[in-house]
């Protein structure tokens, strides 16, 4: 008898187990409550400038490629790569800033000539890094971790030392180099994606990886190119959509998820998959009995940042930034701790603007800049208009002076998206933009599980379980939880 799945939400994770479960015979029925597929990574065009609402860093580019190559496609069956050269510049203050390479080599060189007699550890620190990577990114990812026991195994154990799971990121940084502007551009990637430096293990060096080796990438259309790509191979292996459709319930009958009920009609299945963000599945879609995790344990969670952002569309040409940019003129273990540690709106924040008409001349009217602009903030901060015009404000007057540049007088769109944003248009948690911090507590099967420990048909994808945020993770975690349902239905 075919089976049905039900999954809920279009975003990355929920397009990524739609294909993978209709590849594997499954009748698939993708609900989403939006009008669009990708969720935090929907495009919006406005005023004739088309902004990516969320991922800008395309990174870790075999991920999409090993995706695709499942259905027989490849990347450039839907879109143009082009690399980044320098990956981001981060600009310190008026006068100083760093270009980053893409390429160990060139990173070794610029760090070398910053830091005389770096290179030799910093040699070592992206070799680990890169062990991390390929054991991270090769086997643990794939791995369901519904339990510890699927890491014992030798092999695996003996691995784990390797991974620094121990020990902080921090730390592993401030053995490598001792310039401060180095030790910043090196912790950008944890900082910016979940956690102080000092709280992260230093297995995420892999994103470190990640970055300088792997380098920093741009699909020409936007990151919407990936949506697009998947929504299609979505459609090819038969999944049908239903947009615009909040599911209001998961039916339960004898501990099993019968369905869902979305838009008033109630929709059968023999299996549901929730992509949408887990804390809001079970806690507003499941009667208190079936939930795996209560209110006291999801306030106990570290979230990864929420953010203010801002999307402009300029009526000139920008000089002096590049694609991406970051903005370390401000006190960076402050910012950090205004974050994570007491979280309140930031005293002075550090900030990043993805500015894709650099590349992407499509993305911006003729003679114009698309420009967004992302402060990341602690996650649960209510936020208001007030608020936002505030940090509007004094990133336009820091940015006008670190560029050398008018840009208020030149804003021709101006839209902005934050805490309220993010809970009324994905129910989030906290309005979090990423996830869960990736903290060494919430790694792995200490994440939320990808099994309802309540409800035996009830899955879970996407960046709030396992393997964690961010695009490449939410597009795995699509397939592993398709493997572990294919796994587990095969027989029935
Ligand atoms: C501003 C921002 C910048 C980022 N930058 C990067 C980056 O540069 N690189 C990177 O790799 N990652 C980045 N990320 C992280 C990355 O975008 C996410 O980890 C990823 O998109 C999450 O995908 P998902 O499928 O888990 O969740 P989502 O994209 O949130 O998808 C969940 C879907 O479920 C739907 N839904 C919710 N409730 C219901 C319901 N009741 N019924 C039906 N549907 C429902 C939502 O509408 C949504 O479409 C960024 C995220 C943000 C927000």
């Amino acid at each position: 008898m075919l089976k049905k799945a039900i999954v809920i939400g279009a975003g990355f994770s929920g397009l990524s187990a739609a294909a993978c479960l209709a590849q594997k015979g499954f009748t698939v029925q993708l609900i989403e409550k939006n009008s669009y597929a990708g969720g935090r990574a929907h495009q919006r065009t406005i005023g004739g400038f088309n902004f990516d609402m969320g991922p800008s860093f395309y990174w870790m580019p075999e991920v999409f490629e090993n995706f695709y190559n499942r259905f027989g496609h490849t990347a450039s069956d839907f879109y143009t790569l082009k690399k980044l050269d320098p990956s981001y510049r981060v600009q310190f203050s008026n006068y100083e800033y760093i270009d980053m390479p893409s390429g160990i080599e060139q990173v070794i060189k610029l760090f070398e000539s910053i830091e005389p007699g770096c290179a030799h550890k910093l040699t070592k620190f992206f070799k680990d890094a890169e062990y991390k990577y390929k054991i991270g990114m090769g086997e643990f990812v794939h791995k369901p971790s519904l339990s510890v026991f699927e890491f014992v195994d030798l092999r695996v154990l003996s691995s784990l030392f390797r991974m620094q799971l121990f020990t902080s990121i921090s730390k592993e940084i401030r053995k490598t180099v001792t310039h401060p502007r180095l030790r910043q551009l090196l912790e950008f990637p944890v900082l910016f994606l979940g956690a102080k430096p000092a709280d992260t293990p230093a297995l995420y060096s892999l994103m470190n990886y990640a970055d300088i080796a792997l380098g920093t990438w741009y699909p020409m259309g936007g990151m919407v190119k990936v949506v697009e790509a998947m929504k299609k191979i979505c459609d090819e292996q038969g999944v049908q959509f239903l947009f615009n459709s909040p599911v209001e319930k998961i039916v339960i009958k004898d501990n099993i998820a019968t369905g869902v009920i979305a838009g008033g009609e109630e929709h059968y299945a023999h299996v549901v998959v929730s992509s949408a963000d887990y804390h809001h599945t079970e806690q507003a879609l499941l009667s208190p009995e079936y939930r795996t995790y209560n209110s006291s344990y999801w306030n106990k969670r570290k979230m990864a940042p929420s953010c203010l952002m801002y999307y402009l569309g300029i009526s000139k040409k920008l000089v002096n930034l590049l694609h991406h940019t970051l903005f370390f003129d401000e006190d960076f273990d402050r910012h950090a701790s205004e974050i994570y540690d007491h979280p309140v709106w930031p005293s002075a924040p550090l900030f990043y603007t993805s500015c894709t008409s650099i590349t992407d001349e499509m993305s911006a009217p003729r003679g114009c800049e698309n420009l967004v602009i992302l402060i990341p903030v602690a996650a649960g901060l209510k936020d208001d208009s007030r608020i936002r015009e505030k940090y509007f404000n004094v990133v336009i007057d820091r940015m006008e002076k670190l560029t050398n540049q008018s840009i208020r007088e030149h804003i021709a769109v101006k839209y902005s998206f934050a805490y309220d944003d993010f809970v009324s248009e994905y129910n989030s948690f906290k309005g979090n933009a990423y996830g869960l911090a990736n903290t060494l507590m919430q790694t792995a099967f200490l994440k939320p599980s990808m099994k309802s420990r309540k409800i035996n048909n009830l899955y879970f994808a996407g960046q709030l379980t396992v393997p964690g945020p961010g695009v490449p993770p939410s597009i795995i975690s699509g397939q592993v939880v398709a493997e572990l349902i294919d796994k587990e239905y095969k027989y029935l």
